[in-house]
Parts: structure tokens; sequence; C-alpha cells
């Protein structure tokens, strides 16, 4: 099968579809793999290094669209990408189409088959094309806290692990998922005194478990969190309610009553964030102040680790394009009942019904 991949052109996007070792992969399954010239500049990947893996580098966008009987991209088309979709072509992407009419129409006016990563969904109710980048986002939240808590970005002045003699910064994870459970990982390995709470009090026993003592667990009710914010250094938000909006855990009355220079990351700002007082913000820009704390809002932190973030997501999307390129979409979905759940549209039928809900168009 031909194989295509662009480089994104979405705004601030750095990530790429495909490694060189998944590049690999394919070629030496017997596969053509076309890279666009430069695809992989932003993960810090040559065209040279494609090339040593068995792939042809074609120098623009056309091209390389014009090639593929399957392409892989990491974010969803944009409008200057939608005249390159086609009938016959299977686009594995994240796609996010309940929240983009336009792109849904696009794509049912082409006819172009798409596999949507955050729609493919293991039997345990998982999604495994989502998790990394909450395993990157949650990774990260305890460093951006850490350079937010020192005295010129305008925190605290504490340092997560103190020294010996001086107590360590208390941090507060709230959310125990895929994002919590890293975030915490990363807070234990700084030395900082860490507590975490979810609502589920299995989640606690597994983190529990893990944790052997070197974090405390708690329940969590707002009474809870009210007692732990209070003492915080560093608040990190990771919770979830699949298919709602995040609720507002942290109220203004009880961020007034933080610590003066006290940090709060909100990793949960993509679902409209967990603290009242949250508002995305960008890289360029990340923090800002409420009351005598400093927030944390940016939506997608895996954008400024792209290199980490490509591997990791190439890491789970690979096994799935060997089968794609292998049986062709037909087959593969029919084998794969995880992979089947990700066909969001094809011949101009949407095919997965909340995205037909979302969007008002038909199922
Ligand atoms: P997850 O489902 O693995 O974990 C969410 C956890 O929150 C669950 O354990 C759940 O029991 C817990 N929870 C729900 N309500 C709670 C409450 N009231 N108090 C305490 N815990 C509660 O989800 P995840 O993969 O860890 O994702 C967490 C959030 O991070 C999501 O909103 C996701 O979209 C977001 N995210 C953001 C970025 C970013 O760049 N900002 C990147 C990746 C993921």
């Amino acid at each position: 099968m031909r194989i295509a991949v662009p480089r994104e052109i979405k705004n601030h996007e750095y990530r790429v579809a495909l490694t060189p070792a998944g590049a690999h992969e394919l070629t030496s399954r017997g596969h053509d793999v076309y890279v666009e010239q430069g695809a992989g500049l932003g993960s810090a990947i040559t065209d040279e290094e494609y090339l040593a893996a068995g792939a042809k580098v074609l120098a623009t966008a056309d091209d390389v669209w014009a090639e593929g009987d399957l392409v892989l991209k990491v974010k969803e088309p944009i409008a200057e990408e939608y005249p390159r979709l086609r009938a016959g072509q299977t686009l594995f992407t994240y796609l996010h189409l309940a929240a983009d009419k336009p792109l849904t129409e696009a794509l049912l006016a082409s006819g172009t088959t798409a596999i949507a990563y955050e729609t493919v969904q293991l039997p345990n109710r998982a999604l495994p094309l989502l998790a990394p980048m909450s395993e990157v986002a949650g990774r990260l939240a305890p460093q951006v806290g850490a350079f937010a808590l020192m005295k010129p970005s305008g925190g605290r002045g504490v340092l997560p692990g103190g020294v010996p003699g001086v107590a360590p910064a208390r941090v507060v994870v709230i959310g125990g998922g895929v994002a919590g459970l890293n975030a915490a990982t990363i807070a234990v390995g700084m030395g900082a005194d860490v507590q975490i709470l979810d609502t589920n009090v299995d989640r606690l026993r597994q983190i529990d478990g893990q944790f052997q003592g070197r974090l405390r667990t708690l329940a969590s009710t707002s009474f809870a969190i009210e007692q732990a914010v209070r003492e915080a250094d560093l608040v990190i938000g990771a919770v979830l309610v699949p298919g709602a909006a995040a609720p507002k855990l942290v109220s203004n009355a009880l961020v007034a009553q933080m610590k003066p220079g006290s940090v709060l990351v909100d990793i949960a700002i993509d679902q409209g964030g967990c603290f009242e007082d949250s508002r995305a913000t960008t890289h360029a820009e990340p923090t800002y102040e409420v009351h005598d704390s400093v927030f944390y809002c940016v939506a997608n932190m895996p954008g400024a680790v792209p290199r980490t973030s490509t591997y990791a997501l190439t890491n789970v999307t690979l096994p799935y394009a060997v089968a794609l390129a292998g049986k062709g979409w037909e087959k593969a979905l029919k084998d794969d009942r995880s992979l089947a759940l990700g066909l969001n549209a094809h011949a101009g039928q949407l095919t997965n019904g909340p995205v037909a809900e979302a969007t008002g168009l038909a199922h």
C-alpha cells in the first residue's frame, strides 16, 4: 500500500504522524511510504532519517496527499487541506469531529474513509490513542508548576524537593487517572510532599499500592479538596468525567485562601477546566494571576515537547497503521473492534453516532 505522511500545518503543531522507525516497519513489509519534506523537523527528525528508513521524501503537500491510499496525520485537516481529501483514501488522525462541523461536511463531501484516533476504544473502555497525551501532559504538569513556583516567574519561591533540613513543597493532584497518576509520579520523583485525590476509591487503592507510602491518597470530596488546597504550594487539576465538562472543584473563594505565590496547573482545561477561574492559555503566554496565585492553563501541553509527544503517539498508532496498510481498512476494522470504533466517516456517511448528534448531520 502507498502511505502518505504530510507535514502538519495547523498553527503551532510540531508533531509528525510517523517516525523513521515507523517508516522502516512499513517499508520492510513492502509498503511505499511518502513523507513531505521537513515533516519531521518540528520533532527534530530530519528528511535523511526518513530516507535511511526506506521512505521517499516529496517536496509538496499536494504530491504527498496524491500518493496516499492511507494518509497518516496528527491533527485534523484544516480548510487549506480540505481540497486534498478524496474518496478511496483512508485518513487516520485525531479528528474531533463533534466540535468541527465544517470539517465534518468536507469529509462527507469528499467521500474519504476517516478513522479518528480519539474514538478508537478498547473493550475496557480505555482510549489507547489519547492516553499517551495524558501521560505527557501529566508528566509535564509538575515541571511547569515547579517553574511557575520560582520567584522570578511570580511564584512563592519554593523548591519542590526542599533541601536537607527544609520541608519540600506540598503538591496536591486532583484526579488520579492517566494524567494525574503521571503528575504524581513526577512530583514524587522531585521529592515533593504529594497528595492525590480521586472519587474512585478502587483507583486510590491501586495508587496507594504502587507508591508504598511515598504519597498520600484522599477520597475526593469538596471538604477534602478545600483542606488540601489551602495548604498546597502547587495544585494540579487532572479530572475527567467522560462526555461532560470538567466539574469546577476549586472555587475563586478557595483560591483567595491559598498561600500567596501558590500555583495551579489545570490539565483539564481542554474540557473547560476544573478550577472556577481557569481560562485557556497558550505556550506563548501560559500563566496569569488570580488573587495571589499563578494559574497555568495550556490546552495543548504536549505541544511544548513535540519530540517526546511524537514518539509517544506513534508508539501507539503504529500497530493500527500497520494493520490498515497490511489488510486494507475494511478487513483491519473487521478484525479489530477497537479500531472499528474509530471509523467516523465513509463514502459520504457519518458512521459515529455521537458525532452525528453533535454536528446535526445525518447518521
Ligand atoms: P482519566 O479518565 O484517566 O482520569 C480522570 C480521573 O478523574 C478519573 O480517575 C476519575 O475518577 C477522576 N475524577 C472524576 N471526578 C473527580 C472528582 N470530582 N475529584 C477527583 N477525581 C475525579 O483522564 P485523563 O486521561 O487522566 O485526562 C484528564 C484530563 O486531562 C482530561 O480532561 C483530558 O482531556 C486532559 N488532557 C489535557 C491535556 C492538555 O494538554 N491540557 C493533554 C492530555 C489530556
